[in-house]
């Protein structure tokens, strides 16, 4: 059996604590900034108006059906899967030197390419260690201590300036033992919203080339930071066409708000040589055995959806539009919490709302006060003073607003 030495009662997840915390809340004035998922200005979940249109198009399918779909996933997905991360007229695809498998969102694929380092990655010991933000997605830690890797952190958020902390993690990265793999949000960080200039991930890139560093990218909000796709994928971009040999795991649940149905993938991308090809496709059948013992194949329903959005001209326009109206939306609310928070005279500056990307802003909020506007206002926000912009609407931003400046004075 097991005792509780051997199994202790684990805490709860601190994230679906929150929305339960929610959820049970009865306050008619309750606001939702702890979950990381997209709401419309009613404060509701948006089906992206595409992917009803692509789902009305997979439901009148009479060749649809509910087959296994191969161990790598849906090829019609991940071929566009690496174009959109890479450009469409990418050399590394051209040379075929990308090997992406499908995988269980983007939480899947970061797992999936831990466990591929874990197994192939400098067998020997030495500097396999996974250096990860701080702070970073709470689940990367659990991700890749679970195969086994050692962890470190860089520093990344500066408590002062709320941006970026350069001078700390270029230090970091300098000093860490020749060769650790580095994780790095390709956008939109999280949980900061703080992301590195295209001039500070030029040197970030050189950094880790003279260090050897294996970057390893996550990217779970291309097209949601600044509502362009391509530039979402910049930094991706960047290490590519540096030569670096490195992986990427991307998920579609924010981007498609397919959250849901898991769709996601995972690239490995080889440095341009000779071998390329050959280690590509080395690498891509190990892949296949770790996935075939893992999940067997991937889900189907939601990569379908994806892949006729990809795979259609109108639609590929159309999703751009409504990823547009997502981080337009987003954009909107940053404005008006920082305005409203000047106007009311909030002790401090809030220059960091706007600054910052994405669908999570860092407040500077401390445990205390998050506590404390959790009670008296109903206001949810992780412990760490971090709010999903996506929770903020026209109703309820002038109330948020207020109520931070009540637990701040
Ligand atoms: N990485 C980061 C940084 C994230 O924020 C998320 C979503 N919260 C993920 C990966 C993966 O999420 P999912 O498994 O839902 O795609």
């Amino acid at each position: 059996s097991f005792p509780p030495e051997v199994v202790p009662q684990a805490p709860e997840d601190p994230l679906f604590g929150l929305m339960r915390a929610f959820r049970a809340d009865a306050s008619p004035d309750k606001v939702d900034l702890g979950i990381g998922a997209y709401r419309d200005d009613n404060a509701k979940p948006w089906v992206l108006p595409v992917v009803r249109k692509a789902d009305e198009i997979l439901r009148n399918d009479p060749e649809a059906n509910h087959e296994y779909l191969p161990i790598a996933g849906l090829a019609s997905l991940t071929s566009r899967a690496s174009e959109l991360l890479l450009g469409k007229s990418a050399q590394a695809i051209s040379e075929k030197r990308v090997a992406s498998v499908q995988t269980i969102s983007g939480t899947g694929a970061c797992h999936l390419g831990a466990l591929f380092l874990a197994r192939f990655y400098k067998t020997n010991g030495a500097g396999r260690t996974v250096y990860l933000s701080n702070p970073t997605w709470a689940n990367h830690r659990q991700i890749f201590s679970n195969v086994g890797l050692p962890l470190a952190t860089y520093p990344y958020f500066n408590k002062e300036t709320r941006g970026l902390d350069f001078d700390g993690m270029k230090g970091t990265l300098a000093d860490a033992p020749e060769g650790s793999i580095i994780l790095l949000h390709a956008c939109a960080h999280n949980p900061t919203g703080v992301d590195p200039t295209p001039e500070q991930w030029r040197e970030i890139a050189a950094i880790m080339k003279a260090k050897k560093h294996f970057p390893f990218f996550d990217t779970a909000y291309q097209g949601f930071a600044s509502g362009n796709l391509d530039r979402d994928a910049s930094a991706i971009r960047l290490f590519v066409e540096e030569g670096f040999e490195l992986v990427i795991a991307q998920s579609f649940a924010k981007n498609f708000g397919l959250y849901g149905q898991r769709a996601g993938c995972f690239h490995f991308v080889a440095s341009p040589s000779s071998e390329a090809a050959d280690i590509t496709t080395r690498v891509a059948s190990q892949l296949a055995i770790l996935q075939r013992s893992e999940i067997s194949n991937p889900p189907i329903y939601g990569a379908r959806i994806a892949s006729i959005v990809l795979n259609d001209d109108a639609l590929f326009a159309e999703w751009q539009e409504n990823l547009r109206t997502m981080s337009g939306r987003i954009i909107a609310m940053r404005k008006a919490l920082r305005s409203k928070l000047e106007e009311l005279g909030t002790p401090g500056q809030w220059n960091h709302i706007t600054d910052q990307i994405g669908m999570f802003s860092f407040t500077g909020l401390n445990e205390t006060q998050v506590l404390k506007i959790r009670s008296d206002a109903h206001v949810y926000m992780t412990k760490n003073g971090r709010i999903s912009m996506a929770g903020l609407n026209t109703k309820n931003v002038g109330y948020v607003a207020k109520a931070i400046d009540k637990v701040v004075r």
